[in-house]
């Protein structure tokens, strides 16, 4: 009795049912097939092929027998449409492919007939990884603001603008380094930490191990940093460029490209308190060479854009900006305008316009008069140099004039300054009266002091903000909408 029974057991595993056989098939597929990404898929369709996708659905429309699912991978702006005949799959598992939730489709790949889309999937088996409250889903289909975005930090890479921005910002980063590493550049890692307010800025965030509720206090009431972690006070660098200057005087044509950070506070949509920046610095370079390097630098990514990032580019010139496209063109087609500070000035004061800062000789030029000469009166990105000493920095090297130093901004339409940069002081005695007239900290500078005591030499850097560069190639307004998680004042969510 019994051993009959166990025979009919066997019998009934052996013999297949058609359920069984789609479980089974199933399962082959999800085991033996290598995913393929989206953008894979519309650059060299295999139609007629099996594929297994995996992504997050857009959108699900359809009836009760035939759904058409919008999948996103975010390897492309595009979405692969899926086509599943209702009768294939579980209701429970239709009903639970909503916006938001994210699958693994198999199926063949074919030419689709429908409008928007050349190819799709029908779907032969549907694995769901992840549900997706459609109530609680902070991304509906309508559009968000910006700023709803922002708050929503976490979820928005799904949209299609963050999802273009962010690839996009990717490409830059890698053409940053590719432009470089082309021209025979080394990648210098400089110090986040940094022992000296070396620019004199004041608007740095400390670091330190020491325990707030118990600091240590100097007889003159000054904290005492002696036994804090690094024996002496630390910061957050704001910029990488004296210890870059230290590699370019050696390896000859080093950059860097790391985060900075500025304690100032300044609640822009171009300043961040965290951001990256790239700064090559270049020995035996003078301020033309600099301003060439730049200008080359700058078109250079314009180009890999175009070249790489065309969808994604496409579509925010259609839904962010209509002029971007154009003004990429622009920018790439046409000379930088090169004019001296005083040059500047002159074209200001001869305007008509009434300015909220008044222009004079020695002033700092404010966004106001930038963008006048960028997207007024010049209507081209403009290159400014030989600015009054008093306003920049001890390490510009000193014009003849006993006025005036070798800086060069470069300004951007829509942005302003987007690179700031100078020919070095090379000469020690000159460097050195300007850091004592400025009461810069002489003595935490010796090894910057050094360089130019042993076998100094002309050189030459500039700093780019990524961020503002890349507010500028994606057309995007808000710099809290070009990194992904931004810090600025009273925010450091994420
Ligand atoms: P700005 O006058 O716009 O504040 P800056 O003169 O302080 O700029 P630099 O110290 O010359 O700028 O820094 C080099 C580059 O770094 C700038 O040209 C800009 O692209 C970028 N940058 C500077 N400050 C910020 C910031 N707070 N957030 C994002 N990018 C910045
Ligand atoms: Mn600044």
């Amino acid at each position: 009795m019994n051993i009959n029974l166990e025979i009919q057991n066997n019998v009934d595993l052996l013999e297949f049912s058609d359920e069984h056989f789609i479980i089974f098939t199933r399962l082959f597929f999800f085991i033996m097939m290598k995913r393929t990404k989206v953008k894979e898929l519309f650059s060299s369709p295999q139609l007629g092929s099996d594929v297994l996708v995996k992504g997050w659905v857009r959108t699900k429309r359809g009836n009760k027998n035939i759904v058409f699912i919008a999948l996103n991978d975010g390897s492309t702006i595009n979405n692969i449409q899926v086509v599943a005949d209702t009768s294939l799959f579980d209701e429970n598992l239709i009903k639970d492919i909503t916006t938001g939730a994210s699958l693994a489709v198999t199926g063949k790949l074919v030419s689709s007939q429908g409008q928007g889309q050349n190819i799709e999937i029908n779907a032969s088996a549907i694995e769901l990884y992840g549900k997706c409250d459609a109530v609680a889903y902070p991304l509906q289909k309508k559009g968000h603001s910006m700023e709803f975005l922002r708050e929503n930090a976490h979820l928005r890479f799904r949209t299609n603008t963050f999802g273009a921005v962010f690839r996009i910002r990717h490409s830059m980063a890698f053409a940053i380094h590719k432009y470089f590493n082309d021209k025979g550049f080394f990648y210098l890692h400089t110090p986040i930490i940094t022992g000296s307010d070396a620019e004199g800025a004041g608007e740095m965030f400390h670091v330190t191990a020491m325990d707030m509720m118990k600091l240590p206090y100097n007889d003159d009431g000054t904290v005492d940093f002696s036994n804090d972690f690094f024996g002496k006070q630390t910061n957050l660098t704001v910029s990488g460029q004296l210890e870059g200057e230290l590699g370019a005087l050696a390896l000859g044509e080093i950059y860097t490209f790391g985060p900075t950070f500025r304690a100032e506070n300044s609640n822009t949509p171009r300043h961040l308190a965290e951001f990256w920046m790239i700064e090559p610095e270049m020995a035996f370079y003078d301020i033309t060479d600099n301003m060439d390097l730049a200008e080359d630098f700058v078109k250079y990514l314009i180009r890999y854009a175009f070249e790489n990032c065309r969808e994604d580019l496409e579509f925010l010139n259609k839904m962010i900006d209509n002029g971007l496209l154009e003004r990429l063109k622009f920018v790439l087609e046409n000379k930088f305008v090169r004019i001296t500070y005083t040059e500047a000035i002159d074209i200001l004061t001869g305007s008509s316009k009434e300015w909220e800062y008044p222009v004079k000789w020695g002033n700092d030029l404010q966004a106001e008069h930038e963008r006048y000469l960028v997207e007024v009166y010049f209507r081209k990105p403009v290159i400014i140099t030989d600015y009054p000493r008093e306003i920049k920095a001890f390490y510009m090297k000193q014009n003849d004039d006993g006025k005036t130093v070798k800086a060069m901004d470069v300004l951007f339409p829509g942005i302003g300054e987007i690179i700031g940069g100078s020919q070095r002081e090379e000469i020690y005695d000159k460097l050195l009266s300007r850091i004592r007239e400025l009461k810069l900290p002489d003595k935490d500078l010796w090894w910057y002091l050094e360089t130019r005591k042993f076998g100094t030499a002309p050189h030459s850097g500039f700093g780019l903000g990524f961020e503002r560069f890349v507010l500028f190639i994606t057309g995007m307004s808000n710099i809290r909408d070009v990194i992904p998680f931004p810090r600025t004042p009273k925010n450091a969510e994420f």
